[in-house]
């Protein structure tokens, strides 16, 4: 028997493993381009395994929303009806020239694992700040994050009463229109980033703070700080979506603070590297990020984010059997660029990746990445979205059109098929252009 196995139960890791799985059908069924149930190559004693810690796929994109608890779904009612079989465990050892792993199950046992084909798709992780009080930032990278986050926020009108001088310390003296004139530590929020993931945060916030400060008459009262160490916020989102990410912050009234950063933080306040003390019962760093540790178990070259930089046929060159996606991986796009962090990404190249590892096994072609054009689609909380197109970052839609593409890939497009082993694998078939790609 032979087996590829896939690492990672998140975008990338589950459509590598539907994809795995789809070939290995295909093939037995006698599928055009397949070795024929006759064939020789394929046949039952090929499986697929997943090997993830956690017993659900999160749903990362939606972290940034209110009830975060629920942004998950069963991995086994994803994958068990496409045959696909799974290990609770986490990775940590690869030993890509005898072709196993090591995986720790949640009792702390470790075992051995054989691969003949092994897909690496760990995702990655938010790098934390050293700096005074770090403990007391949150984050919405994951669901354990995001989560305690909720419950921060739900807990605020449970805190002391902030102390008078608290309440007018920091404010700037130019302040937006709709920031409150006295703005509590309690109901003030400090998020620290302003790429994709800092804006969404920023501008979802107002809503959720408002939506728990309106019960105690606050509601008018709640500030919002997004703070970018470059020069401009939004910057890194391109010079064409700047103006609608500028009108967005201003018209929920959240204040800037661009070219500089956080450098310490309590429980009740934020300081600035200008030296400015912010009173802010909540902080929220979405600054860098990085692949998770198992991508530096595999050798290979990595960048400076610690991707593995995987050929056009998404292996790790020089090391056989191995291929990597999602966010543990960086692939290129063609015209020069290469894959960012991304579902938008995760889900290609976790496709075909597990699609080449199934090929590979079988004697079938593998095939190149051949990704659709590069997308940017966000939310901008009660201001709408935001959806543009290309390297150049054409804008398309803003306001409400935007929201609803928006919500229409997170909350249906992202989401694979349950109980639906037939549906699974067709969606896995990485030649699948969806409408999600281009909706004007
Ligand atoms: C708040 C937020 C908003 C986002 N918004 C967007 C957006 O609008 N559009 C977009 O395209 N992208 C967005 N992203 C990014 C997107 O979520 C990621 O790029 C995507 O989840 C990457 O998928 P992945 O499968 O590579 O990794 P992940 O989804 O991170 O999954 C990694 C998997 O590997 C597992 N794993 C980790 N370590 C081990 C180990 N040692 N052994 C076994 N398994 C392990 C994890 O448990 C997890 O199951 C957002 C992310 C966040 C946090």
């Amino acid at each position: 028997m032979s087996e590829i196995v896939v690492v990672g139960g998140g975008f990338a890791g589950v459509w590598a493993a539907a994809a795995a799985a789809r070939l290995l059908k295909e093939t037995r069924q006698g599928v055009p381009g397949g070795a024929g149930e006759t064939g020789g190559a394929a046949g039952p004693e090929h499986t697929v395994r997943l090997v993830t810690p956690e017993d659900d796929m999160v749903i990362r994109p939606r972290l940034y929303e209110a009830d975060p608890h629920t942004m998950r779904v069963p991995l086994d009612r994803i994958l068990g009806p496409a045959g696909v079989r799974r290990t609770a465990a986490a990775v940590t050892a690869i030993d890509t020239a005898r072709r196993t792993l090591t995986a720790v199950d949640r009792t702390g046992e470790a075992r051995e694992i054989a691969y003949d084909g092994l897909v690496l798709a760990t995702g990655s992780r938010l790098v934390r700040p050293e700096i005074p009080g770090a403990e007391h930032l949150h984050d919405v990278d994951t669901l354990a994050g995001a989560t305690a986050l909720d419950a921060h926020l739900h807990a605020l009108p449970d805190f002391q009463e902030d102390q008078p001088e608290d309440l007018l310390n920091g404010l700037p003296k130019d302040r937006p229109e709709g920031t409150p004139a006295a703005a509590p530590a309690r109901w003030t929020a400090v998020v620290v980033g302003s790429g994709a993931t800092g804006l969404e945060v920023a501008t979802e916030l107002v809503r959720r703070l408002r939506t728990i400060a309106a019960p105690h008459g606050a509601a008018d009262r709640v500030r919002v700080v997004l703070v970018e160490r470059a020069a401009a916020v939004g910057a890194s989102l391109g010079a064409p979506a700047a103006p609608v990410i500028a009108r967005a912050l201003a018209g929920l009234g959240i204040e800037t603070r661009a070219g500089v950063t956080v450098t310490a933080v309590e429980a009740g306040a934020v300081t600035l590297s200008d030296g400015s003390r912010l009173p802010a019962r909540t902080a929220v760093w979405t600054a860098g990020v990085r692949a998770s540790e198992p991508a530096g178990l595999v050798p290979g070259r990595h960048d400076e984010a610690g991707r593995l930089e995987v050929d056009a046929f998404l292996q790790v060159p020089g090391v056989p059997g191995v291929w990597a996606a999602g966010d543990a991986a960086t692939a290129p796009t063609g015209h020069g660029h290469r894959t960012v962090f991304s579902c938008q990404y995760a889900i290609p190249l976790g496709k075909l990746a597990g699609r080449n590892a199934a090929a590979t096994l079988l004697g079938v072609e593998p095939e190149p990445f051949a990704p659709g054009p590069y997308v940017i689609c966000l939310d901008l909380g009660d201001a709408g979205g935001l959806y543009a197109t290309g390297w150049e970052r054409a804008v398309q839609l803003t306001g409400d059109e935007a929201k609803k593409y928006k919500r229409a890939v997170t909350e249906q497009w992202i989401y694979p098929p349950l109980d639906d082993g037939p549906e699974l694998l067709r969606q896995a078939d990485h030649r699948l252009r969806t409408r999600r790609s281009n909706p004007v």
